[in-house]
């Protein structure tokens, strides 16, 4: 199961901007790699320093608001929160790419001949990535690689994985991840991965609309499932709350 590292715990800056300005109900998620030489690390431990230098790159070299990706993902089975689900990517190269589309950029380099492995965590990261972001309402109609929008030799050799379907999850990914962020009220808290919160709490039979919207029926739910569970009644949802819906 893939473990996922939050902004904060890879070291992200912030962005400048972000947008919300997304249909990602009419994509899927396009598949990136990073670039025409090996790229993989050995150690797991060089992986956030590679992440921070890609966002480095992206907003001095590029000039963009953030790193461009929605996630990215190492060949040690972990997945680095990007712009996150809810918000515009700028790594699919068009208008419509990046409106519809979410961004997964697997940590891998080469070319033919050199290509980093693809290794079965790399596989399983990708497989969380695409299962999580469905469950925020996106990225509901497929897998397509970034040469799908337009000219380039990306995804490279994670091109073939994407055509025989090894990408598609499986039903192995486990929980979604705590996002990162802390849900509460007031004000009401908007965030993409409150919808999949709530819909947790439906499902595990709350009374709650799923509308993405952490408002005072939220907090309400929130605490009367955290005394339920034995946790603080705080009606806050971070790490313990959100795992503990998931378990
Ligand atoms: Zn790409
Ligand atoms: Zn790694």
């Amino acid at each position: 199961m893939a473990t996922f590292v939050s902004r904060a715990e890879w070291g992200a800056r912030n962005p400048t901007s972000q947008s919300t300005n997304i249909t990602p109900e009419n994509g899927g998620v396009t598949v990136h790699y990073v670039d025409g030489v090996p790229v993989a690390r050995d150690d797991h431990a060089e992986c956030a320093g590679q992440v921070r230098g890609i966002q480095n790159h992206h907003m001095d070299g590029n000039g963009w608001a953030d790193i461009a990706y929605t996630y990215l993902t190492c060949v040690h089975g972990y997945v680095f929160e990007g712009r996150g689900p809810g918000h515009r990517t700028a790594a699919n190269g068009t208008t419509t790419g990046n409106q519809n589309w979410y961004a997964v950029c697997g940590l891998v380099g080469g070319a033919e001949g050199s290509y980093d492995p693809v290794t079965p965590e790399l596989v399983d990261a990708f497989h969380w990535s695409i299962a999580t972001l469905r469950s925020t309402g996106g990225a509901a109609t497929g897998i397509n690689r970034h040469m799908d929008h337009l000219s380039t030799s990306c995804p490279g050799q994670l091109s073939a994985y994407v055509l025989d379907g090894s990408l598609e999850p499986d039903g192995d990914e486990g929980p979604p991840p705590w996002p990162g962020v802390y849900f509460s009220y007031p004000p009401v808290f908007t965030h993409a991965s409150v919808s999949t919160w709530q819909a947790r709490m439906v499902a595990l039979g709350y009374s709650l609309s799923v509308d993405g919207q952490y408002g005072p029926a939220s907090q309400a739910v929130c605490e009367e499932f955290q005394a339920d569970a034995g946790l603080t009644v705080d009606g806050i949802v971070g790490p313990d709350t959100w795992n503990a819906a998931f378990a």
